[in-house]
């Protein structure tokens, strides 16, 4: 069923070497690699259909406008959203953040209110808001955790309070993989009366996402985390709520009239999209969900859900392993630190051995010191990695730790 010579075949850069090694690609947390249709689609779209979109009359313009608005329903269905009017492109999940947070902020916070964020966050998810707290002296909370890496629900519910306006939470973690509950946490959220902003970067690759079944507020992804390009990202928001947040930047494209006394803004999406926007981009964007359609969210799950429980196993016997996130409900991104062995280190000689991990703090400073530690080394796996692969780095950091 899961053919996973044909879909490595697909990604030309996984048969090359580093080292005269194999290389092992286990650093997709940071980035995926692309499949061959993603990059064609960016080719040909330069070789015979690039102009602007949304300007020109003739008929290069309106091809590419077609492809870009095409984009935007394929990301509509691909997340279940209600409209393309809720799909607003932006760079990436950062820029998204970066976006809501503005606006919301500038609309619907005043001094002393607060948004709960949790322990975990990117720093993503954590500093628009600390932006905004030195701008407009709005509070931050923040959700603890327990030692599995699992928010704790109960304190949750107790950080509400008359002044709480919006609740920002990651679907996973990007360094325990800690797939939480978001569902019941916006349910709990809407109780009290307030939206919630649900970071989806590490959830979009690897599960189905259905922001209606979700109920999110807002939801924030990067195409170049799901097998797309770099430069292209996706803020959701429905609808009602679009409608009454200001713009974020101004330029082309976010109007409807401008003279020098005032300007009226365009419609829904275009209000949020000022300037040119990456519409080359988007057309691989929409390229890579096809594809990963094609293979089947479901069974991208699953396969990645076997290849962590295997990691897991594999993982935990090798002698001083330490992993950090052993959440009931995880996704395929394991980090550890093994003996006294410095994470920079161990990242370091796995790499001469053509493995890619990620080693640091991951974006997640607030999480390491709840953690107690700098850093971790991190491998997390995409839809094309493979058991034997897992075995190469369990052998790979057996070899490095003999080192030590
Ligand atoms: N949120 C999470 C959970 C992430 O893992 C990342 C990237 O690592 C981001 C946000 C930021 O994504 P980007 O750099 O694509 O904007």
């Amino acid at each position: 069923m899961y053919n996973i010579k044909q879909i490595r075949e697909d990604f030309p850069i996984l048969s090359r070497e580093v080292y005269g090694k194999p290389l092992v690609y286990l650093d997709n947390g940071a980035t995926t690699q692309k499949p061959r249709c993603v990059v064609e689609a960016i080719i040909n779209e330069y070789y015979s259909v690039n102009a602007n979109v949304h300007r020109g009359v003739h008929f290069l313009s309106q091809q590419a406008t077609e492809l870009h608005e095409a984009s935007r329903e394929t990301v509509r269905r691909f997340i279940n959203a209600r409209s393309t009017n809720e799909i607003i492109f932006t760079r990436g999940t950062t820029e998204s953040i970066n976006l809501l947070a503005s606006s919301f902020a500038e609309s619907q916070m005043q001094a002393g209110d607060e948004v709960i964020v949790s322990t975990m966050e990117h720093h993503s998810d954590i500093v628009p808001w600390q932006l905004q707290a030195s701008k407009r002296g709005i509070v931050i909370k923040v959700i603890p955790m327990n030692d599995k890496g699992e928010l704790l629900q109960d304190a949750y519910k107790q950080l509400f309070s008359e002044k709480t306006k919006l609740v920002c939470v990651m679907h996973v973690s990007n360094v325990l993989g800690t797939v939480n509950p978001v569902k019941e946490m916006i349910v709990e959220a809407h109780a009290h009366g307030v939206p919630v902003l649900v970071d989806g970067a590490q959830s979009v690759p690897h599960m189905k996402v259905d922001v209606q079944d979700l109920d999110a507020d807002f939801f924030a992804f990067s195409g170049h985390k799901v097998y797309g390009p770099t430069g292209v990202g996706v803020l959701y928001g429905k609808e009602e709520w679009l409608d009454k947040l200001p713009p974020y930047q101004g330029g082309g494209e976010m109007i409807q009239s401008v003279s020098f006394e005032k300007t009226t803004f365009n419609e829904l999406p275009f209000k949020f999209e000022a300037g040119t926007p990456d519409y080359i981009g988007t057309t691989a964007l929409a390229k890579a969900l096809d594809y990963v359609t094609a293979i089947g969210m479901d069974q991208i799950a699953a396969h990645e859900h076997e290849l962590t429980q295997y990691a897991m196993q594999r993982l935990k016997q090798i002698e001083g392993m330490r992993i950090f996130g052993e959440a009931e409900h995880k996704s395929s991104v394991i980090s550890f630190l093994v003996g006294n062995i410095h994470h920079l280190d161990m990242g370091t000689l796995l790499d001469r051995l053509g493995i890619a991990v990620r080693t640091g703090h991951h974006c997640a400073q607030p999480l390491m010191q709840r953690l107690g530690i700098e850093g971790t080394v991190r491998a997390s796996f995409g839809l094309y990695n493979t058991k034997e692969e897992i075995d190469i780095l369990a052998a790979g950091i057996e070899r490095v730790s003999r080192m030590f």
